[in-house]
């Protein structure tokens, strides 16, 4: 596809990797996997080309105030805070200002990659944000490395401006609980959850665990076998769109639940989450029901290959591009762009 090749409903932004003086590798994850996925499907796969993705606007303190409260928002300002929620002691030894521009505001940016990319999909069938899928945050808490509640953001953005979207669905397949996602919508029966995670991690939260609609218990077979994983998969999340009969879809693609993640400790093979991510995007597309998926965790070496080839698959074997649609969106009330 060339420079002149139409525009697709992809978001990234090359403010998504976070690098802090190399501190981020006392976290050991591969901080630069953002870079890498754009930089694999732009000139190795050659998929597309930058000039074709979206790049998100940064959020305004009001857009955030939508889900978080003036407290929290306050509370990033507090070195402590932002220590324990990210999880890297060494982030109480940096100065505000390197922690805000290394840190809080390439996550930012994928917060509004995220919100944007719930926009797109609403207008073209399909969209991907490159980054994001912060869903351990909620309204007045970070944490588990999420400052931002990206999805409670989107979904909110997408409920006020598309007024025909009376259910989403928000499919959670990372290998930690989604729970601020959960706590975001304790109260909001418009949100339906599926959540598959290992229940021996973080966060363990078992009043999040209240609001989810479709459990896909995972017990020792699933946590470490594919095929039983990849069945259960199939199953629940087709009972989910049957019962729920979303407006949207919202994927949380995390792949910590790769083999050889730490925090993970699950032990689903590449193929078998190239599989995942197929499953999920294949029974969105032929039910006609607009999916947005979002990256979230694991930040092992190998992941950023990963996700670069099932998105190649993606596009190949679902005809993503070609799937496109051109229509203005469905019930839409007002302009895009989020924070005007
Ligand atoms: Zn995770």
């Amino acid at each position: 596809m060339s420079a002149a090749g139409p525009k697709l409903p992809i978001v990234d932004s090359p403010k998504y990797n976070i690098s802090v003086f190399g501190l981020e590798k006392l976290h050991s994850f591969d901080s630069k996997k953002y870079g890498r996925i754009f930089s694999h499907l732009t000139t190795v796969s050659k998929l597309f080309t930058h000039s074709q993705t979206h790049t998100p606007p940064t959020p305004t303190r009001n857009d955030l105030l939508k889900i978080h409260t003036p407290a929290y928002m306050d509370s990033l300002n507090d070195r402590m805070v932002l220590t324990r929620i990210l999880e890297v002691p060494v982030v109480a030894m940096l100065p505000m200002f390197v922690s805000r521009s290394r840190i809080l505001e390439p996550m930012l940016a994928g917060t509004g990659g995220t919100i944007l990319a719930a926009e797109l999909a609403m207008k073209h069938g399909w969209a991907m944000n490159l980054g994001g899928g912060y869903h351990h945050a909620s309204g007045n808490q970070g944490s588990g490395f999420c400052v931002y509640a990206d999805w409670a953001l989107a979904i909110t953005n997408v409920f006020e401006k598309f007024p025909a979207v009376k259910r989403v669905l928000y499919v959670d397949l990372d290998a930690h609980q989604g729970n601020g996602v959960a706590r975001s919508f304790m109260e909001d029966d418009r949100v339906h959850i599926l959540d598959a995670y290992n229940p021996h991690i973080f966060p363990a939260d078992t009043y999040a665990k209240t609001a989810i609609t479709y459990a896909m218990s995972l017990s020792t077979a699933t946590l470490k076998t594919p095929t039983p994983y990849l069945s259960l998969l199939r199953t629940t999340l087709s009972h989910a769109i049957e019962s729920s009969k979303p407006d949207l879809i919202c994927y949380n693609a995390g792949t910590d639940c790769l083999e050889g993640d730490r925090l993970g400790a699950m032990m689903l093979t590449d193929e078998a989450v190239v599989e995942r991510d197929e499953i999920v995007w294949r029974m969105a597309l032929e039910k006609g029901v607009p999916v947005v998926m979002a990256l979230s965790g694991g930040y092992q070496m190998n992941n950023a290959g990963v996700i670069a080839r099932s998105i190649e698959n993606l596009v190949q074997k679902l005809g993503l591009f070609d799937r496109m649609r051109h229509d203005s969106g469905i019930g839409e009330s007002a302009d895009s762009g989020f924070n005007g």
